[in-house]
């Protein structure tokens, strides 16, 4: 398939090597990409119980479940692989993190998750990456027996760790339910390592602005702005508030708070089994060492 000749000159491809996908700063040059990948965003007519691809999880071709088969089908929640056990989402996130960032086994990585399948896979592939969840009525850092396993409990608007902890922050699909994303943005600056690389993603509008669906008031009630909109929660089953879906304007959000090179990352593959319009927020924390501690701290931390 020929590639558009994108209007933008910030639009590159999302990683050496990594055949689909772009990261831009413009709004118009995403629509141009899934446009131009219609055709990957879902499957149309009969729709399958099962999608064969290749599981970059698991390196080898899989047949991925579709749940919802008969009816409506939400892309990016299914198509989950029988090997690794990741859906859709979760499969197309390590991927691009491992192509964009090349961690190593002793990369330090923190995820806001814990109690997920992704976590078990990002744990497995480098160990020294820490798994938070939020646990009401915790205070941050202690830790908690929940369905047999210890877990973690962080509020991302104050983090425990001690700042420069990270090579890479990876935060799914969490900012959406934090009223104060900012501040929580803020906080996975600060953990990072100078050069580190912030990964997260998040409902988005497809607009230049940030939707905001709730507003949480001084007093703690809730104001709906929208009507609201609740999504699962992996660990009480219940559901959970979304505050905001985010447009373009959280990469100023991101410039603002100190980060480099803010972009949104957009991708679709059939062949790997990511459909959907799926996106992804990336964005690097200057570094602002002098060339020899650079060398020197990234020679350390191999
Ligand atoms: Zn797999």
């Amino acid at each position: 398939m020929a590639e558009p000749v994108y209007s933008h000159l910030d639009t590159q491809p999302i990683a050496e090597g990594l055949g689909f996908g772009i990261r831009t700063t413009s709004l118009r040059d995403l629509r141009d990409y899934f446009q131009l990948h219609r055709d990957e965003i879902s499957l149309t007519g009969d729709v399958p119980e099962f999608l064969e691809a290749q599981c970059h999880v698991c390196q080898q071709r899989q047949s991925l479940e579709i749940q919802g088969h008969e009816g409506e089908v939400n892309w990016r929640e299914t198509l989950r692989c029988p090997g690794c056990g990741l859906i859709n989402r979760w499969r197309s996130s390590v991927h691009l993190f491992e192509a964009i960032c090349e961690p190593s086994r002793s990369s330090s990585i923190y995820l806001t998750e814990a109690i997920t399948p992704l976590f078990t896979v990002i744990k497995q592939r480098y160990p020294k990456t820490t798994g938070s969840e939020y646990l009401e009525g915790q205070q941050p850092g202690a830790e908690m027996q929940v369905q047999g396993r210890r877990i973690r409990h962080e509020d991302v608007t104050r983090l425990s760790f001690t700042s420069g902890s990270f090579d890479a922050v990876l935060s799914y699909d969490v900012l959406e339910h934090v009223p104060d994303y900012r501040k929580a943005l803020a906080e996975f600056f600060r953990v990072l390592k100078p050069g580190g690389t912030l990964l997260w993603s998040a409902p988005f509008t497809f607009e230049e602005r940030t939707e905001i669906r709730a507003s949480l008031q001084p007093d703690g009630s809730i104001v709906h702005h929208l009507p609201p909109d609740y999504h699962g929660d992996p660990f009480t089953g219940q559901g959970v508030l979304c505050f905001q879906s985010f447009g373009f304007d959280i990469l100023q959000v991101m410039e603002q708070i100190g980060f480099e090179s803010p972009r949104v990352c957009c991708f679709s593959n059939l062949a790997a089994g990511y459909l959907d319009r799926n996106i992804l927020f990336i964005a690097q924390k200057p570094d602002t060492r002098s060339p020899l501690r650079r060398m020197l701290g990234n020679w350390f931390s191999r």
